[in-house]
């Protein structure tokens, strides 16, 4: 028999009650380390005091309003993100497939008014994760999430991940830009180097499209910058970003150019829910927190120290580890043995970490995490991957 939950995921037997910074608590109190932080969405880690005044402070003034009406939390969130990114101008969602959404449309829209309507056509990349609306799942390209659902929206052209010839190649009369992630989070944690960001760039200034960036999961302080593509010096001219930004909260943004949304004129886009006084409070605390002095520095420091404890780690489990990839607190580990085993065991060591594609298991801790949280997390690694090395060694099996 049907749950009353449709069962579109496959839980993990856990359920919790509550949580402090990188730890959560189940109902019958057993404390977890939580290095997935609701898959990036936790970047503050739980219950952080400064977020929490700022929901309840908000909360007993005013939820909600509708965009028919000027939302102050909301305009002074677009400001502060635009005073500290390349964008000019955003529109607020309630998740990150919203946004994506959003960018695609106005990707579309900006070759539309100026008289291209046949440049529709989106460049994406294998092993990428956009959404899981019919417009994301078609864009992302992954026969998993499309399979039965009939035909993928039109309009996107997918290439290898970073594969620059191919990139020039499929750019033709109809593409309106390249969509990517600097950082693919569920394709397995590969990082776009920053050469072939540039080369992307050059690309679209060349063929007159547009660069849009899905920094939905990298995004908001993760890599240890306040976006991921910043390194490069490169700036793109639409953004979708999302997970950080509410430590919890669900919202996410479309930041855009002047130039790039200059298409979405009054009407061409709407949400009920999108930038509510709610959530848009709870979005500056966040970035209250994320702009303030030595943050990003805190987060760059201790992924150093993550690192240099994840390429030990590998030297001792080099049956079991392949490599070590990703950026500032946004780790992927590549085994060599089912990543869902290692999660297992984890699990097991009461520590919570995520799965990724091309058998990654992706490490995605609060930004706030200190050393002692690094050593906690190291020392549950080291017992999970030896477990699974006991378990998989020849003369053990039965
Ligand atoms: C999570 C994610 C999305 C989708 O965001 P939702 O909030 O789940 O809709 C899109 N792109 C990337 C890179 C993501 O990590």
């Amino acid at each position: 028999m049907i749950t009353p939950l449709l069962p579109t995921y496959a839980r993990a037997d856990l359920a919790f009650e509550r949580g402090e910074g990188a730890r959560v608590y189940t109902e019958d109190g057993t404390e977890f380390l939580d290095f997935s932080a609701g898959i990036a969405v936790n970047s503050l880690g739980h219950a952080h005091p400064h977020l929490v005044a700022a929901l309840c402070e908000q909360a007993q003034k005013l939820w909600h309003t509708s965009n028919a009406f000027r939302i102050s939390q909301q305009e002074r969130l677009a400001e502060r993100l635009a005073a500290a990114t390349f964008a000019d101008t955003m529109f607020i969602t309630n998740s990150g497939t919203e946004a994506i959404e959003c960018a695609i449309k106005m990707a579309r829209r900006y070759h539309w008014s100026k008289g291209h309507p046949e440049r529709y056509r989106l460049i994406t990349f294998e092993g990428a994760f956009h959404g899981r609306t019919l417009a994301a799942i078609a864009a992302g390209g992954q026969e998993k999430y499309l399979e039965g659902f009939g035909p993928a929206v039109e309009g996107f052209d997918q290439v290898a991940f970073g594969d620059i010839d191919a990139v020039k190649a499929a750019i033709g009369p109809e593409t309106a830009g390249i969509l990517v992630e600097p950082v693919q989070g569920e394709g397995g944690l590969r990082t776009l180097s920053v050469m072939a960001l540039r080369a992307l760039r050059d690309l679209c200034d060349e063929n007159g499209i547009l660069l849009v960036l899905d920094e939905i999961q990298c995004g908001v302080g993760r890599t240890g910058h306040l976006f991921a593509h910043e390194p490069s010096g490169v700036t793109p001219d639409i953004m979708a970003i999302a997970k950080g930004i509410g430590g919890g909260f669900p919202i996410g943004a479309c930041l855009a150019s002047e130039e790039a949304a200059s298409g979405m004129v009054a009407g061409t886009h709407g949400s009920t829910f999108g930038g509510n006084p709610l959530a848009c409070a709870v979005g500056n605390a966040v970035l209250d927190v994320v702009l303030g002095e030595g943050f990003l520095q805190h987060v760059r420091d201790v992924s150093l120290r993550l690192r240099q404890g994840l390429a030990a780690l590998q030297d001792a489990h080099p049956e079991a580890i392949e490599e070590i990839r990703g950026e500032g607190l946004m780790l992927g580990i590549k085994c060599k043995v089912p990543n869902k085993d290692v999660l297992a065991e984890l699990r097991e060591r009461r520590m919570l970490a995520v799965a990724a594609g091309d058998n990654v298991v992706r490490l995605l801790p609060p930004l706030i995490i200190d050393e002692t949280d690094v050593a906690d997390a190291l020392e549950r690694l080291d017992g999970a991957f030896a477990a699974v090395e006991a378990a998989a060694a020849p003369g053990d099996a039965a």
